[in-house]
């Protein structure tokens, strides 16, 4: 291997001078090993270490008491039904943290698709300023539902599944007025990720960490009717111009025993849409890297799209309207006790739902510590990459972020998933990599804080030329 150096010009440019045997024999390899491995964030590891299984239980067992809690059930009890419901969790919430502000994202949702009348649906969103108002979601459904035959039935009846359309409508009740009150206790779905949803507004608002992002600690509604409280939130997101970062949505997440008796309590799936080196998909390889330093116990398989066949979930919603969110999914799922009265709290496991509740805490503290990547796209969109000055180099610019005190340059290889080398920069906005062609390899940047916490990659992309038909002549 030969020598590689990094010195810093007068213009803040980054500039790697590596010899030609160098480059040969592989040298952005050599560059990875000189780096040392990230420290961890002791008050992230405390953080972390605080998830507690027990009261993820008693946060479930409660959920199940409400017997059902469908957006189309009764709300004039206390003790049954959604609205009964939702108010517990509202309540729940409020008590962990003067520092939480908790309360209902209400909407008056007009009869469409599956909502057979007007109803009243309300998220429950428990929001953490930070010192900015850029915002890092972590969110599940409290929703419920349950149909003869459940998800099981719902599987075998078509191969394979068609796409899914949320506004697909269901028959029409014979009362489409009177409340869906049948049981539909949904532990799993979507109790497991309600249940870490507000395990971390306690163990988030509780940690005394000053965060730089706003954490928001969301349960959706309507999710069952095709992911309505999600959409009607991302819709108001975009009409006030809410600046939502990131969107880590857990729906399914509280099961490590397939239906097919096949055991999986040490990975968890994370869905996110493309093209390939989205914002989505840069989100779930930051939750595969910080949630493996943090939770090394805990692997965490970054799926290359946007859900399961035939399914979906709200970080889908998110996505629709142009927001980074992707979908934690179980290893390992269950099918007969989903959509089904046997999603009961027997169908759970505790540990395995704290694993995944600690990759989130992990992801979104870090993120939340981190400052924002930065932008690498000029005002028309374009990566702001090129091979200058030599016309054979690659040379990266990007924009520089508030609070950022170095940043990482990433790449690999143009056919790959994962990030194969990565260098530190200094505390500037572009970096000349010489003969590195742009064309072989995908290049992106992280905005890094002093401490060290790393905002998720931009990566240099080309967006798609438009398509404009050719006209021929005497046609
Ligand atoms: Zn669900």
């Amino acid at each position: 291997m030969g020598i590689l150096t990094v010195r810093l010009k007068a213009d803040a440019t980054y500039v790697l001078v590596c010899t030609l045997a160098l480059v040969v024999s592989g040298f952005s390899r050599t560059v990875a090993a000189q780096e040392p491995a990230a420290d961890l964030d002791a008050r992230i590891v405390k953080l972390v270490g605080s998830v507690s299984e027990q009261r993820l239980g008693d946060i479930l067992r409660m959920l199940q008491s409400f017997e059902t809690r469908s957006s189309l059930s009764s709300t004039n009890s206390t003790t049954r039904g959604v609205g009964a419901a939702r108010q517990w969790i509202l309540n729940e919430m409020k008590s962990y943290s003067p520092k939480l502000q908790v309360g209902f994202d209400a909407y008056q949702v007009a009869p469409q698709g599956r909502i057979t009348r007007v109803v009243d649906l309300r998220n429950v969103i428990a929001i953490l300023p930070g010192r900015t108002p850029r915002r890092i979601y972590i969110s599940g459904h409290y929703d419920t539902v349950a149909r003869p035959g459940g998800q099981s039935a719902s599987n075998a009846s078509v191969a394979p599944a068609p796409p899914i359309d949320p506004d697909t409508p269901t028959p029409r009740p014979a009362d489409p007025t009177a409340p869906l009150d049948n049981l539909a206790p949904g532990v799993n779905d979507d109790g497991s990720g309600t249940a870490l949803t507000i395990e971390l507004a306690r163990v988030f608002s509780q940690s005394g960490i000053d965060f730089d992002a706003t954490l928001v600690f969301m349960c959706h509604a309507g999710e069952e009717q095709g992911l309505v409280g999600a959409r009607l939130h991302a819709q108001k997101a975009v009409a006030e111009k809410i600046p939502i970062e990131a969107v880590l949505n857990n729906d399914i997440v509280g099961n490590d025993k397939g239906g097919n008796g096949i055991i999986d309590g040490a990975t968890i799936r994370v869905y996110s849409e493309g093209p390939e080196d989205s914002p989505s998909r840069e989100l779930a390889r930051f939750v595969q890297r910080w949630g493996g330093r943090y939770v090394p116990s805990h692997k965490v398989r970054p799926m290359a799209r946007p859900d399961r066949f035939g399914r979906g979930g709200d970080h889908s919603a998110y996505n629709a309207l142009g927001f980074t969110a992707v979908g934690f999914r179980e290893s390992r799922e269950n099918f007969t006790r989903q959509h089904d009265v046997r999603d009961t709290f027997e169908g759970i496991s505790l540990p395995y739902l704290a694993q995944n509740a600690r990759v989130n805490a992990a992801a979104a503290a870090t993120l939340a510590l981190a400052p924002p990547p930065p932008v690498v796209t000029n005002e028309r969109n374009q990566p702001t990459i090129s091979r200058a000055p030599s016309g054979y180099d690659a040379n990266l610019k990007w924009t520089a972020v508030p609070g950022a005190a170095a940043y990482r340059v990433f790449w690999r290889e143009a056919w790959g998933p994962d990030w194969q080398h990565e260098m530190l920069v200094g505390n500037v906005t572009s970096a000349l990599l010489p003969n590195m062609q742009i064309d072989d390899y995908v290049f992106g940047v992280a905005a890094v804080d002093a401490q060290g916490h790393e905002s998720f990659v931009a990566a240099y992309v080309t967006p798609p030329r438009a398509n404009t038909a050719i006209k021929t002549v005497g046609q």
